[in-house]
């Protein structure tokens, strides 16, 4: 059973990996909860130069459902994929689902927010501030 179960997630991996890109381009501005939640990360990472105000939104994951985003110093700015994971923290979501939370960075500056799934759970949200650890 278990041989079977895990060629199940490995063909699920293969193809959510090859059924969309890595990004979608996508401009914005911060939301509320994001800012929140970089003002609460950020400065727990000694090479981050970078504050939260100062980031724009200019891609999401290509999967267009989880809540990872790239970030730019303006919004014409282009994503920096794969820079660097130099964090990363979990908590449990409102859905349940423990979600990893890994931050990249090039230069001090922070590029990408990444959601991952830890217990195999759908990613809907970032998880409360007060479940972060
Ligand atoms: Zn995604």
């Amino acid at each position: 059973m278990r041989l079977v179960e895990r060629s199940f997630h490995e063909s699920q991996y293969t193809m959510s990996r090859t059924s969309f890109p890595y990004y979608i381009p996508h401009q914005r501005e911060l939301s509320r909860e994001e800012l929140r939640l970089l003002d609460f990360l950020l400065p727990r990472v000694d090479c981050i130069k970078t504050r939260a105000t100062d980031l724009k939104v200019v891609g999401r994951c290509g999967c267009g459902k989880c809540p990872t985003i790239l970030f730019g110093k303006s919004l014409d700015d282009h994503p920096i994929p794969s820079a660097g994971v130099v964090a990363s923290w979990s908590g449990r979501a409102d859905n349940g689902t423990l979600v990893g939370i890994l931050l990249s960075e090039r230069d001090g500056f922070p590029t990408e927010l990444e959601a991952v799934s830890e217990d195999g759970g759908e990613i809907r949200s970032w998880p409360p501030i007060d479940e972060i650890r």
